[in-house]
Parts: C-alpha cells; structure tokens; sequence
C-alpha cells in the first residue's frame, strides 16, 4: 500500500475498533479516513482540489457509483456524529458498523493488491445456487438440493435463507471479480460484436453475450442497463446515473423493440433524470417514448 492508503487504513482501523462501544468515535474516525480517501483518490485521479468538497465532486465522473454512495454516506454520518445529533438520537453500533464496511469496501477497491480474492482467476461463475454453494442450514454440500424437515427436496428457488444469502455473496465476489461496470461492459460488448451505426441488436442478443462474458450480472440489471442506455426510454427519468452528463450513457436508441447506436447528429436530444421530454402530440416519437423494447419479448 501507498503511504496514503497506509493512512486510510489506519483510520479505518480504529473506526472497526471503535464501532461496536463508541459508535460517535468510530464515524468520527471513518470521517478522517474519507479525508485521507479523498486525497488518495484526488491525486489517482488529478482531480485534487483545496476544497475536499470539490475534489469529491470531481471524483463522481472517475470513480464507480457504489464507492461514490459509500463515501458520500460516510461523510454523512460523520457529520451527524460530530455535531451533536441534530434530531437528538445518537449514533448507533450498526450506523458504525454499516459505514466501516464501506470504508473497507472503499480500500480494498484502491489496493485489490493487499486484499486476497476469493474468486481465483480460473474460477467460472455457476449459474445455479444449488452447484455454486453449500446450504449451513440443512447442511447438504454442493450439488445436493435443501431439504425440507420430512426429508424431501425444496423446490428450485426455495432453497434455505442462509443458502440464498451464501450465493448472494458469491454472486458479488464474482462481480466484483470484473472489476469494470455494467455500463462499461456495455461498450466492451458494442465493440466486441461489432454493431454498426444504424445495425440493430436485440435485447436477447445483448443478455447472450453477457451470459458469456459477464455470467454474474443478473438480467434484470443488464436489461435495465440497456434500456437506461438508451436515449430515448422513460427509464432514463427515474434513473440519476444518466443526469451527469456524462456521454457513457447515451449509448443506445431504441426503435422496433431493438436497439440501434444512438446517433448524435440526426437523433433528438437525450432524455435526462427529471426531466421529461416533451414528445409532439400524435407524432412517433409520442409513441417510442412509451415503448419498452422488452415486453412480449419473454422466451
Ligand atoms: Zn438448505
């Protein structure tokens, strides 16, 4: 680790200390440790500024949302430990802990180096929980369905909670595994099939290639990627990702229940988070705006 990340770690450490008998001291910590990030990142990213704030800022564009979210909830709660509860209730060992697990998810994504992966560089993702983990619960190993108390199978998807949350996580390491964002898969996948300005694809053709590359995304977030990437879908106004400006997202046009790239010069304006579009009354774009590529598209 860097001299930097040796600082955060440091802070970060006494925040996991502090957590669980003096909750106010460890946000309070973990508000040091997101100074120490900040300027860590600042500098990875040549966005440092004298004002923290601005630096953070800055960062929204470099650094992937979760981490964003994880430091702006540090800072957060790290206000509100040291100003003397504004709404009188203290902070609580879960505000803490909560917050020190970000921290620790926020370091271990700046030195993946130090930090041991639990998905080896071989390892294929499996699509089923049953093959993937063993359930603690009726404590059946890898390959063998849960059972019930009388001794028969539980059905697919109703394997034991524990069983469940065990896959979850693994689900997660593999995804942190890929260490990219759905979104930038998004391109890598454009690229790599080689669509064409004006070629379509269809939503089932971009879920096979994830499958193959990318196996651990789950289908809904890769459907809901690619109609967020699509300029001209309602799903873009409940989604803030797409209000940074950042062209990342203007990937897409969707037409005819399909895809095509979205085409600067002749297509309109890219709708944004809040902000709805007003299509002309009566006109096609009336009705694209509405459409959504995926329904009746079930197999
Ligand atoms: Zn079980």
């Amino acid at each position: 680790m860097d001299k930097h990340s040796d600082s955060m770690k440091k802070y970060l450490d006494n925040g996991e200390k502090l957590a669980e008998e003096f909750p106010e001291e460890s946000l309070n910590c973990l508000r040091k440790f997101r100074e120490a990030a900040l300027r860590n990142l600042g500098k990875r990213f040549d966005c440092e500024s004298e004002n923290p704030q601005i630096t953070f800022s800055k960062l929204r564009k470099h650094i992937p949302a979760r981490f964003y979210y994880y430091l702006e909830h540090i800072q957060s709660m790290g206000n509100y430990g040291s100003h003397f509860q504004e709404d009188g209730v203290d902070p609580s060992v879960e505000d803490a802990r909560y917050c020190a697990y970000a921290g620790q998810e926020v370091l271990q994504w700046i030195n993946p180096e130090s930090f041991e992966d639990p998905v080896g560089k071989k390892d294929v993702f499996i699509g089923n929980i049953v093959d993937a983990v063993p359930c603690l619960h009726c404590e059946q190993p890898i390959g063998n369905d849960c059972v019930k108390k009388d001794g028969r199978p539980t059905a697919t998807n109703c394997e034991h909670t524990i069983r469940k949350k065990a896959y979850a996580k693994y689900r997660r390491n593999f995804q942190k595994h890929y260490n990219t964002t759905i979104a930038d898969a998004m391109h890598e996948m454009v690229t790599d099939v080689g669509l064409k300005t004006g070629e379509f694809i269809e939503p089932k053709e971009i879920r096979n290639w994830f499958d193959e590359n990318y196996p651990a995304y789950t289908e809904n977030a890769v459907n809901c990627h690619s109609m967020m990437m699509a300029t001209n879908l309602k799903t873009r106004y409940s989604h803030p990702t797409s209000k940074n400006g950042n062209d990342k997202y203007n990937l897409f046009f969707a037409e005819k229940r399909k895809f095509r790239l979205y085409d600067m010069e002749n297509d309109p304006t890219p709708g944004q988070f809040g902000i709805r579009l007003p299509p002309v009354a009566g006109s096609p774009e009336a009705d694209k705006l509405d459409a959504n590529p995926w329904q009746d598209d079930e197999d």
